[in-house]
Parts: structure tokens; sequence; C-alpha cells
């Protein structure tokens, strides 16, 4: 079994493409990894994930913890066997999602006590207990426990909140069990302020870890700030290890993490938006609803190879939504998948062909240039 690790092919200036060798197989990067919050990538089979071209799927922590349950999923052989995604598969911590619900939950220095979002009953997690929860779900890339520094945050409130995730992910570090091919990794804080995520970094780096993650972006700081951040941040962490920009984001986003030294990405959005008939596409962003669709007989992108484009018109696409009926979310989640994988493989080859400038400004032209 291979060791953790990533092989980079090329470098176009701060970008790279490369492999990144798992205990479950190799994923060419940069990546995409869809979400499959609840061991499922909603709407879609496992084997219409793999037909996307994702090579790496995300679970979350939270959700899983609380349906069906670790000790459940680790009973019906792991997440891999459960969900029929013997690739890797990156589990977050828990601790987004537990930041997120407010008042129902209450955080100290040992960990965080919170009330399910489901039945209101009482559960506590803690470095040790996230560590442990995916280690049970048999997770190939396991996340520390974080705090995801709220945003705005005043300087003080986000040093606070840096120096006791750097705690924790000491704590996560000493809890996490190493098996070859399996990878803990640490993820960088510090919100808006450069003192702060270089400082962090460096405690990530102190501790040691097989992979590196930006957090805490995304949260409403803007496309330019979140910029902004990597163009510090990246710089201050290992070049040989991956780099994973948490809970991001649209195309533009992963083009412009791309291009700053990004290989890892994870969001909901496409998904989202296949659920609710937004359709990313190389022509930009459509709403299936809109009634210039409905008796538009184009398919949905010209440039995509994925069923729903290669079979349905996208007055078709716009029916489905019109009835509610549950293939118009499937078909149009399956084409954003493909979408975004497809943005990600364009940017490979143009890494790897040093030309990666020109690819992201073509895709642009082409979101700006619309459909006619
Ligand atoms: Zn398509």
């Amino acid at each position: 079994m291979s060791e953790f690790g990533l092989d980079i092919a090329a470098t176009d200036g701060p970008a790279r493409a490369g492999t990144l060798r798992t205990a479950h197989g190799a994923v060419s990067t940069p990546t995409f990894m869809p979400v499959g919050t609840a061991a499922t990538v909603k709407a879609m089979t496992a084997d219409a994930v793999r037909a996307t071209g994702a090579g790496i799927v995300l679970g979350n922590t939270y959700h899983l913890m609380l349906r069906p349950g670790p000790e459940r999923v680790a009973a019906l052989g792991g997440l891999h066997r459960m969900m029929d995604w013997p690739g890797p598969i990156l589990t977050d911590s828990g601790g987004f999602q537990i930041m997120s619900l407010g008042k129902l939950r209450k955080l100290d220095e040992d960990g965080v006590t919170f009330a399910s979002h489901i039945d209101g009953s009482k559960h506590r997690l803690t470095p040790e207990r996230s560590m442990a929860i995916q280690h049970s779900l048999d997770a190939t890339i396991t996340m520390v426990l974080d705090e995801c520094t709220p945003f705005p945050a005043t300087e003080e409130v986000a040093r606070a909140s840096m120096e006791m995730s750097m705690r924790w992910a000491s704590r996560s570090r000493a809890a996490f069990i190493p098996r070859p091919g399996y990878a803990l990794f640490g993820i960088v804080q510090g919100s808006v302020f450069p003192e702060l995520r270089a400082r962090s970094a460096a405690a990530l780096r102190e501790i040691g870890f097989e992979g590196f993650a930006v957090g805490g972006l995304a949260v409403g700081e803007g496309q330019a700030e979140m910029f902004a951040v990597l163009d510090y941040t990246v710089p201050m962490l290992p070049a040989e290890r991956p780099r994973y920009l948490m809970g991001v984001g649209t195309p533009d986003d992963l083009l412009g993490g791309v291009a700053r030294g990004i290989d890892m990405f994870d969001c909901v959005m496409p998904t989202r938006a296949g659920r609710t008939a937004r359709a990313y596409t190389s022509r930009g962003v459509f709403n299936m609803r809109n009634a210039r669709f409905a008796d538009d007989a184009r398919p949905l992108d010209p440039d995509c190879a994925c069923p729903c484009c290669q079979k349905h018109a996208r007055a078709y696409l716009h029916h489905l939504f019109r009835c509610e009926e549950m293939l118009g979310p499937m078909l149009l989640t399956w084409h954003n998948l493909a979408y975004y994988q497809s943005l990600m493989r364009g940017a490979r080859v143009a890494i790897l062909d040093g030309r990666l400038d020109g690819y992201a400004a073509a895709a642009r032209a082409g979101w700006q240039e619309g459909d006619g």
C-alpha cells in the first residue's frame, strides 16, 4: 500500500498539477470533491458521481455521527463500502456544522457540547472524539477539529479562536491513529489577519501534517479578500504537501484558487444548485425555471459530455423543474458536477502545458459571453 503523498508533475506560477496517492487510490489534482453530506452525494448514485470524473468525495462527520452513527457505519464496513465509494473519502471534523448551530452549542477549551438539529439530543465533540469518529468512518483524509472563526471578527477574537484551534490541532494529531495511505490535515485559521495566518501556519508546520487546509474563508468576506488571504497564506505552507481550500466555491473561485496554488476544493454549490434549477455552464449560470427555456431545444451546455447535455434539451429540463419532477434535480446535479470536473481537468492540462492564464481567461470569456 502506497504512502500518502502528493507527486507534483508540473507547476505554472504558483499553480500545480499532480497526483495524490492514498490508501484508496490515486487522484489527479487540482481536484474538486463533491460533497456527500450523509454518505450520499444528493440525487446521485455512486456510479453517476464516478462518471462525472470525480476522484474523491467528502463526507460530513456531524451528520454521520447523528445518523446512522459511526458504530453503525463501521459495522457496515466503513463509509467506502456503505456508499459504494471504494476511492478516497475526506471527512470534515464536524466543527463547521456545530459552530453554525448558534445557540444550540456551547464551546469550551476542551470541546463543544451541542444539541442535535434533528431531535435536540445532547452530544459532545472534542478533538479526540472527532478523530475516533472519523476513524470509525474509515476516512482516507481526516480533518482536525477546529473552530471556524466567525466573520467578521476583531483581531483579538480571531487570535483567541485561532490559538485554541492550534491547541485542538495538536490534540487531534496525538489522537489520530496513523495508517499507511491515510492522512490527517491541519487547518490554517486567522481570519483576514496576515500575522495570525502566519502564526497558524507556523504552528501547524511545527506539529506536522500530511496536508494543509485553508479554513475560515468563503464565510462572507468576498472573493477579493479571499484571494488576498490565499496570496499570503499559501506560500506559508509546505510546497510538497497537498493544499485544500475548504468550502469553495464558484467556478471562478476555483480557477482563482488553482492559480494561487490550491490542489483540492469542496463545495455544496454544484449539488445544491442542481436541486434548485441553477445550472453552471461554459456559457455562464442559468436559472432553468426561467420561461426563456420553455421552447429552447438546444443542449444545456454544447461543450458538455454529460447525459443531461447529450440526451436532453433545455426545454425538457425547464419542464421537469416546472413540474417538480425529481429527474430535474438528478440531471442538473449530474451536469453541474460534470462541469466542475471538466473545469478542473482543463485546468490540470493547462498547468501541464504552462498555459493556465490563457485557459482561465478563455473560461471567463465564455461565462461573460452567455448563450446568445
Ligand atoms: Zn452537461
